[in-house]
């Protein structure tokens, strides 16, 4: 596995991690229940996939407990970053969750916690002090946010005393690439993150299409030896403040997602792929 610094920080992160999404709920698109769940996150883990990311609202909590259930004894070897829900960001409302996610989660603190989404009724300063206490307690090692824009982002930065916001969670992919036009260039220059998730678009870029782009990502994909979602995932990496997250739980997903780091696209591939999918 490869590595790259998160935020401003001492941590290396994996360039690619395990997203719950799903894991743990969701009836028919959750047919293997926790024991599949839990089997696929411990291949990911030991294939070097060893950052989770969860929520607090992913199945209502039970991911939090499948994702605990994973860990086991193996704590210090996986990065976990959680998120706190839009509706909890008042000051109490921070404290609480993060005491309950550490209980769900089986542990005593979270490597990044992220604000899941921005709400405009709380101001940001609030939940950003309530942040930094949870940092000062030793609960919290790590700041983040997710679906901020570039604005939201420096607000939050501006509100932190003495942490940084370490990164920003959000949709990209080689079919989404709104975050293109400024955060991608603000991460990069304010050195934060980019945690790429939805990054093969759901099973949409496996499973994609056949007309002239995709054609483009098949004959590149021939060319290295490798699939659409493994040349997906190296396209996103390969941009400096870029993480991705894909989910799975099909371990022959697992497998192949992991094999996606590693090795690299040419600068000329990339730009093949940009072009083709813009
Ligand atoms: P995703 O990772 O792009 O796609 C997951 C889907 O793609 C699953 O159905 C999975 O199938 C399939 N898949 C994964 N790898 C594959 C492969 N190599 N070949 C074929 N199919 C493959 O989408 P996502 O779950 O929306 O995003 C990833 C994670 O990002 C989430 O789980 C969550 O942790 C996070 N997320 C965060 C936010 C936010 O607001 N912050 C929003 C959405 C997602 P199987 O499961 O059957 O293997």
């Amino acid at each position: 596995m490869e590595f790259k610094k998160l935020g401003k920080s001492n941590v290396q992160i994996p360039v690619l991690g395990l997203g719950t999404w799903g894991i743990g709920g969701f009836g028919s698109r959750y047919l293997g229940g926790d024991e599949d769940a839990v089997r696929a996150l411990r291949i990911g883990f030991q294939l070097g996939m060893s950052l989770v990311d969860t929520a607090e609202m992913y199945a209502h909590g039970h991911s939090e407990e499948v994702v605990a259930m994973a860990v086991g004894k193996e704590r210090e070897k996986v990065f976990i970053a959680t998120k706190v829900s839009a509706e909890n960001l008042s000051y109490e409302h921070v404290l609480l969750s993060c005491e309950a996610s550490l209980k769900r989660l089986k542990t005593n603190y979270v490597d990044l916690y992220q604000v899941h989404w921005p709400n405009p009724r709380i101001p940001i300063g609030e939940t950003m002090k309530a942040m930094e206490k949870l940092i000062a307690d030793g609960k919290v090692r790590e700041i983040g946010v997710s679906n901020f824009s570039v604005k939201q982002t420096r607000e939050a930065q501006e509100s932190l005393s003495k942490a940084r916001i370490a990164s920003n969670q959000v949709e990209y992919s080689l079919v989404e690439r709104a975050i293109e036009e400024d955060l991608l260039p603000y991460c990069s220059r304010e050195s934060v993150t980019l945690i790429a998730y939805s990054p093969v678009a759901r099973g949409n870029i496996p499973s994609g299409g056949r007309d002239e782009r995709w054609r483009t990502l098949d004959s590149i994909a021939r060319r290295y030896g490798k699939t659409r979602a493994q040349v997906a995932l190296n396209w996103l990496i390969s941009k400096e403040p870029v993480v991705a997250i894909p989910k799975a739980i099909n371990l022959e997903h697992v497998r192949e997602n992991a094999e996606a780091a590693g090795w690299r696209l040419s600068k000329e591939d990339q730009d093949a792929l940009s072009e083709a999918f813009n």
